[in-house]
């Protein structure tokens, strides 16, 4: 414990920002003529499948131990040894239960002041609210969390192959789905402890993007609604990406719902301008989320190479090309 405490304190030194102040140019986009290397979908696609194999990811299950061993592995091997950090955290569940979990952290670039953060929840629901049998066992969450989770290893697979012109950091947040339905008390477990426990003081990124559902076939993302609430110039930015690679079917110009993620919680707490890229249905009555959603067939046939290459080459662009560095 106290070994892991020193490593990250050593590790986070060199990330403490020169706090940009809250202004707008951290927002600001423009075409910076740099190469953007492209984002394998197969690849993706293999790192839903990895955390599949380990079945339910729920915490205190076989799964969610063994994914959090393969998550920092990888990573590890992506951002380097020093450079990735688990912080652990335990939170009450139900029944009395003391849940064990861990947020994972895996930074890039790390000499750089100037940082992003994107996200995503690597838990996996324990229970199949929706279902219409075993409603009490926990689902597989290949777009429920594993998705999510395999853009970001993609992209740090990318990270270490061409190091990006501004620092980066990953975060995997756990509990997010542990909550009963009507119960968001015990949801959004990984994001509060983080933002109430930032591993670096002061941490200040310019923005941060979570991503949620961003895998399954016939996806679209309209624009959320707390998104365009707090970064709406973000949004903008990788919505007119998406439409310029010719992605707008993934991406509709219109703005959906209004969704409770860990990005509000970040917003909320940390006041960094966190938008969500999330699946759900644009109209106002009937299911908000996919047929699949909390149910035993969020699996593996759901998923599509397309979705997440779509998602992936709109993140890579905006990552590589798209941030202003005359400010
Ligand atoms: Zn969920």
């Amino acid at each position: 414990m106290i070994k892991c405490r020193c490593l990250a304190i050593a590790f986070f030194v060199a990330l403490i920002a020169v706090s940009c102040s809250q202004d707008n140019s951290r927002l600001n986009f423009e075409k910076q003529g740099r190469e953007v290397p492209s984002f394998n979908d197969d690849s993706a696609y293999h790192f839903v499948e990895r955390q599949i194999a380990f079945g339910p990811r729920n915490p205190g299950s076989e799964g969610h131990q063994k994914a959090k061993q393969y998550f920092l592995e990888k990573l590890r091997s992506y951002a380097g040894q020093q450079s990735v950090y688990p912080q652990e955290f335990t939170a009450e569940g139900y029944d009395g239960d003391t849940l064990a979990l861990t947020n994972i952290i895996a930074a890039f670039n790390t000499q750089s002041s100037d940082r992003i953060m994107l996200c995503a929840h690597w838990d996996t629901r324990p229970r199949a609210d929706k279902a219409s049998e075993n409603i009490d066992k926990p689902i597989l969450g290949a777009d429920d969390g594993g998705s999510g989770v395999a853009i970001l290893l993609e992209l740090a697979r990318l990270f270490e192959q061409h190091p990006p012109p501004i620092g980066v950091d990953i975060v995997l947040f756990d509990g997010e789905d542990y909550g009963k339905e009507d119960d968001l008390s015990k949801y959004f477990l990984g994001s509060r402890h983080w933002s109430n426990n930032p591993p670096v003081k002061g941490y200040s990124p310019r923005f941060g993007i979570l991503l949620d559902m961003v895998g399954g076939q016939d996806a679209q993302f309209p624009k959320e609604g707390n998104s365009m609430l707090f970064a709406p110039a973000l949004v903008n930015e990788l919505w007119t990406i998406a439409d310029e690679k010719g992605y707008n079917n993934l991406f509709p110009d219109e703005e959906g719902r209004t969704i409770s993620d860990d990005h509000v919680i970040i917003n909320k707490v940390l006041g960094i301008p966190t938008i969500d890229i999330i699946r759900h249905n644009l109209t106002q009555s009937g299911s908000q989320f996919a047929p699949y959603w909390h149910t035993h067939r969020d699996n593996m046939a759901i998923i599509s190479k397309e979705t997440l290459g779509g998602v992936g080459n709109v993140m890579a662009e905006l990552i590589y090309n798209r941030i202003n560095h005359s400010n």
